[in-house]
């Protein structure tokens, strides 16, 4: 999950311009790749990089608060879009962000920013995993960010 503080425009590759109003962006991907949710986290979680999905053009403009993740070994990244959707408040700030390949309306909804709308899209996700279910906070994400990035340059 993401911060925005200020108001901005981002235009998100062929999706065109998104309004960037203040407030918490959740985002819902899986991480089925090499490297799994660890190396998935530590890329979102580094501010800029090459631009390959849609969340890389709005995370320089957004701050990390935290990240709820799965280890469970099915696809919940749509399911879980469908619950967050649901929650009241839930707003679509772009349709079909993230959501190229699938038929969810986004993988990116706005909440407002407060304290009760992290702690219930926290249950909401945890309710349909609660066996594989996992939280992360900004600081232990930076920290991954980090280890990674040591561990790309150790590597060459
Ligand atoms: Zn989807």
């Amino acid at each position: 999950m993401l911060r925005c503080s200020r108001a901005c425009a981002v235009v998100v590759d062929s999706l065109g311009s998104m309004n960037v109003e203040p407030g918490l962006y959740l985002y819902l991907g899986s991480a089925f790749g090499p490297g799994g949710i660890e190396a998935r986290l530590a890329r979102h979680a580094a501010r800029s990089k090459a631009k390959r999905w849609h969340i890389d053009y709005l995370r320089p403009r957004t701050s990390l608060v935290e990240a709820w993740f799965s280890t469970a070994l099915v696809q919940l990244e749509h399911d879980w879009a469908a619950r967050a959707l649901a929650l009241p408040n839930a707003v679509v700030p772009l349709p079909r962000f993230g959501a190229s390949d699938c038929r969810c309306a986004s993988h990116l909804l706005r909440f407002p920013d407060s304290d009760s709308s992290s702690r219930s899209i926290e249950q909401t996700l945890a309710a349909s995993d609660s066996d594989s279910f996992g939280r992360l906070e900004a600081a232990q994400l930076r920290g991954l960010a980090r280890a990674n990035q040591a561990l790309r340059r150790a590597a060459g």
